[in-house]
């Protein structure tokens, strides 16, 4: 075992444990892609990905459309979710794609909150419906591949009120109000770090108000937090290849 390694305790979760921990001195087999990056607003810097939590039923409309309590919980996705492509391909395996307009917080290092921005949490409804039937995970409902839009971050602290909205085409859809939220930035953090180490690249989607709904091939998609960067993107149209 390197000497890095072995003086790393598990529990040391600052910066410098992370780099012991992962500090190689053999020959990998295989590359890692490149963590998504996400831009900061007004500057050439970037933000790299490293995991993805969400948070549900955050919003009490919105749980009420799902027929569910508003008693927030959580999920993850997978870093290779988020995307910041303009179009996207339509996600296969699904006949009801939903949409999520949330705010997104991202984090630095201890958990801290460096900045955020606009996300869509995508959602193959139809199968989490069969999920939350049989009381099954949601990760094939929720953490494929493209799954997490995100726009361009702003820097500081996330706005603790104001609109958030998604229009499809340009038709409204989704309304409510970051003031709404069940559990804030820093209670939904403070719940969340008590069953993971938050750290550095760690996105959080903190839910979406009500109004959610299906999605087609060509659609375009404008998901807005008063105060953010605006996030766009666009379907591929469907192909009969
Ligand atoms: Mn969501």
């Amino acid at each position: 075992m390197p000497e890095a390694a072995r003086s790393c305790k598990p529990d040391d979760v600052s910066t410098e444990g992370f780099k012991a921990r992962y500090l190689n001195t053999m020959s990998d087999i295989i590359t890692l892609p490149a963590p998504p990056r996400l831009a900061i607003d007004g500057s050439d810097d970037t933000f790299p990905v490293a995991r993805v939590f969400c948070i549900g039923r955050n919003y009490a409309d919105h749980a009420k459309e799902m027929g569910a309590a508003a008693e927030p919980l959580f999920f993850c996705k997978h870093a290779d979710a988020v995307t910041t492509q303009d179009s996207l391909p339509f996600p296969p395996e699904t006949d009801d794609l939903h949409h999520e307009v949330e705010m997104v917080l991202a984090l630095g290092e201890g958990g801290k909150i460096v900045a955020s921005g606009v996300g869509v949490d995508l959602t193959r409804r139809d199968i989490q419906t069969k999920l939350k039937a049989k009381a099954a995970p949601w990760e094939i409902a929720k953490a494929f591949h493209q799954s997490a839009p995100t726009g361009a971050l702003r820097l500081g602290p996330p706005p603790a009120s104001g609109a958030v909205t998604l229009s499809v085409n340009g038709e409204p859809r989704q309304s409510g109000d970051l003031s709404q939220m069940i559990l804030d930035p820093a209670a939904m953090l403070a719940e969340l770090s008590r069953y993971f180490v938050l750290g550095p690249g760690d996105l959080v989607f903190t839910g979406t108000p009500a109004g959610v709904a299906a999605l087609q091939p060509g659609d375009t998609v404008e998901a807005c937090v008063e105060g953010l960067p605006t996030l766009r993107f666009t379907f591929q149209p469907e192909t009969d290849a």
